[in-house]
């Protein structure tokens, strides 16, 4: 059976770097652990007994390494089936729903609309999205002991509290306290594009990467930063505020108090705004805006290149701030990256500093599911301390 739900899967160092390194990067022999972890090969196989002996990790068959080098040798591989996580996306409007393995592959996705955001309204449609996706596979329920859930604003993981969220427009709410009352599972609570930065970076473009970045632009612009391996949320949570970061003194003013953030410049609605102001079309939707700028309208076409350079100028402080290997470019705003990309590639070249601007900036569409995804993530790194 599971072991106590509070307590990680593994606790010696050993243990964990061995279980994190096969997590993401698996099947792996165990001279290969030994060299990409420096333990000893013995304090491998002593590391991954329990694993074994628990099934989280299986042996493969034997295989030779090069022709005529020495005797096989057993890969050691992560049984995906062990455990399952299940993650849910708390956006505006609706909740979408993952189960995935532990190796962070989505098996089963479903989402559920939101009508009243309350806190106990959501947790209420939450919690029977959780069910139905439990429910989807005999396999599921039995062995799944932990749910992730993304929400964006300020979130503090580690006391499992919303403080703030624009969205669904919460205050201090323990969302984590809330829903493992109502499902019975062991709760995380990120922020989420830090779960998605998680995701990315132990299953995706980050991959191996000891600095590392992600970037959303949309509705809302974020960043989550990966430094020395590990997943930054600052002092005070609040660690890669890249939207925030004032580009523009005399810049608008944001939501956040502040002036000329990179929000308030090139987030969809202030794109809208912007087009809206200029233009003798107070009522235009975002389409519209994306239609003129398309076929050229001047007006429309001014707003899309600022918002452009804003973010190009937020990357770039971003590189030059921590020197990440790559940067992914990931949201809803990709839809429209082709009014946008000169001017963030031309701006982010010339603002970043030395050889930081070598850091390429990989553009990543990621379905909704996949913040999702970012949430169950976060149950995944549950099992390592
Ligand atoms: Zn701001």
């Amino acid at each position: 059976m599971f072991p106590n739900p509070s307590r990680p899967l593994v606790s010696a160092p050993a243990e964990t770097a061995v279980l994190a390194l096969l997590l993401a990067e698996g099947p792996l022999s165990r001279v290969e652990l030994a060299r990409r972890t420096g333990l000893s090969s013995t304090a491998v196989t002593k590391a991954a007994k329990p694993l074994v002996e628990d099934g989280y990790l299986y042996e493969l068959p034997p295989e030779r390494t090069a022709p005529g080098a020495g005797r096989p040798v057993n890969p050691l591989a992560v049984s995906p089936d062990r455990e399952f996580f299940v993650g849910v996306k708390i956006s505006a409007d609706t909740l979408y729903g993952a189960v995935c393995d532990l190796r962070a592959q989505v098996r089963t996705t479903l989402s559920r609309p939101l009508g009243d955001r309350g806190p106990e309204a959501v947790c209420a449609l939450l919690t029977d999205l959780v069910a139905e996706l439990l429910d989807a596979d005999p396999a599921y329920r039995p062995r799944t002991r932990h749910l992730g859930i993304a929400v964006s604003g300020d979130v503090d993981r580690a006391a499992g509290r919303v403080r703030y969220s624009v969205l669904p427009g919460w205050r201090d709410v323990p969302l984590a306290e809330l829903a493992a009352a109502s499902t019975g599972l062991t709760v995380m609570v990120e922020n989420d594009v830090k779960a998605l930065t998680a995701a990315e970076h132990w299953f995706g473009e980050g991959i191996g990467t000891e600095y590392f970045a992600l970037v959303t632009i949309g509705a809302g612009i974020g960043s989550g930063l990966v430094v020395n391996g590990q997943l930054i949320a600052g002092a005070h949570g609040v660690a890669g505020e890249l939207g925030h970061i004032s580009v523009d003194p005399n810049g608008p003013r944001c939501h956040c108090g502040s002036v000329g953030c990179v929000e308030a410049i090139a987030s969809t609605d202030a794109v809208l705004g912007a087009v809206r102001r200029a233009s003798t079309r107070p009522d235009l939707d975002f389409d519209a805006a994306v239609e003129a700028a398309r076929t050229g309208d001047p007006v429309a076409r001014d707003a899309f290149a600022r918002a452009g350079r804003a973010i190009g100028v937020g990357i770039a402080t971003l590189v030059s701030l921590i020197g990440p290997e790559r940067v992914v470019v990931t949201g809803e705003g990709l839809d429209t990256y082709d009014l946008f990309d000169t001017h963030i590639r031309d701006s982010y070249a010339a603002r970043c500093f030395g050889a930081a601007a070598q850091c390429p900036l990989i553009l990543r569409p990621l379905p909704w599911e996949e913040w999702a995804r970012g949430a169950a993530v976060v149950g995944i790194q549950a099992l390592l301390p």
